[in-house]
């Protein structure tokens, strides 16, 4: 059973960052703007990660990046819904209650690139008795045009050398391009950071919305590491760009792995005016996000930050965001 070891307590939260109804919100601690350049909101970075109670703690920080409009807001709401009520089994909530978090869906309005990251973190027990502190991290890129695709690579590098965990959504299959893209934003981060004999990056996890061949693949993580495998695999007579980008690939993360999602449903991917509740949203999507999200963010499998292979505190990962935006502001 996925919630043994869970007690009510397990995660209790530290909320400096609120709305005036005291409740937590997005806050876009990164954003690009339209000459190109970043800009970093320390204080708001500083507000949230050096609260008194989280400050000193490691920190485990999870991050879900991609495209617009692949549903990474969407899916980080349910993130959120099991940090608040993992001790309960029902922990997705009541079937009619609208989704709420970070924003999703946008209809037609403007979109940024950057970093949301949620404004509390949360305190939780690992099995091994250690409290660590768990920052969710939402980010936005265009992938559309040269411009912006500099844009994103820069927001994807720092993401993932920020984050423990990169989840990396993408839509329908794992593409030439989706991995060519990652070799760039990866190459990005490498650039930047000092040189290690250890590989750069902790955990990488392709995330394939509205996977479509279930009979080849079984949804879920056991058909995706699979489907995975057969995709970064290196042959010999594979063309050398392509060998290169797998190779790539391997040296850059300690762990890669992949889930396959089901598509949701058409209410979820077309009718404007549904508002996230599980009753509209395709039974078969549900089973899976019911193991997808545990098997995500349960204390046992989220991993502490590590830099150099030293563990990292908030205080440390403040430090670390300052420095490596530096870098990019050139
Ligand atoms: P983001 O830009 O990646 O954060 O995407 P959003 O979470 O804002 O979602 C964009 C749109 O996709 C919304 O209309 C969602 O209802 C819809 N959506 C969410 N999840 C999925 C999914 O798994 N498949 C499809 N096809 N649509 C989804
Ligand atoms: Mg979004």
């Amino acid at each position: 059973n996925r919630w043994d070891g869970y007690d009510k307590n397990v995660y209790d939260w530290s909320s400096e960052e609120e709305e005036p109804d005291g409740r937590a919100r997005p806050v876009q601690v990164l954003l690009v703007k339209d000459d190109h350049t970043f800009e970093l909101d320390e204080a708001a970075l500083s507000r949230i990660l050096l609260a008194e109670e989280v400050r000193d703690r490691e920190v485990v920080a999870i991050s879900v990046a991609g495209a617009f409009r692949k549903g990474k807001s969407f899916l980080m709401d349910f993130m959120l819904r099991y940090m608040y009520n993992h001790a309960s089994e029902q922990w997705l909530g009541d079937a009619e209650e609208p989704l709420t978090g970070f924003s999703w869906r946008g209809g037609s309005e403007r979109e940024t690139t950057g970093i949301q990251i949620w404004s509390e973190v949360f305190l939780v027990d690992k099995p091994d008795g250690r409290k660590v502190a768990v920052l969710l991290m939402d980010t936005q890129g265009t992938f559309d045009s040269q411009s912006t695709l500099r844009d994103s690579a820069t927001v994807f590098a720092l993401s993932t050398m920020i984050s423990s965990m990169q989840v990396y959504n993408i839509s329908q299959n794992v593409q030439e391009d989706d991995l060519q893209h990652l070799q760039l934003f990866t190459e990005y981060g490498r650039l930047a950071m000092e040189e290690t004999f250890l590989k750069p990056f902790q955990s990488m996890i392709f995330l394939v919305r509205d996977w479509s061949f279930p009979y080849e693949f079984p949804y879920g993580q056991e058909g995706g590491m699979k489907f995975l495998e057969k995709r970064l695999k290196i042959s010999e007579n594979q063309h050398e760009e392509l060998q290169n980008v797998r190779k790539h690939i391997h040296s850059c993360f300690t762990n890669i792995s992949c889930f396959l999602m089901p598509h949701p449903g058409l209410k979820v991917a077309t009718n404007p005016h549904f508002d996230g509740r599980i009753k509209e949203i395709d039974g078969e999507f549900i089973n899976n996000l019911k193991i997808l999200v545990p098997w995500l963010l349960s204390p046992r499998n989220i991993d502490v930050k590590e830099i150099n292979g030293s563990k990292i505190t908030c205080r440390g990962l403040v430090e670390y965001f300052k420095a490596y935006i530096k870098i990019y502001q050139g």
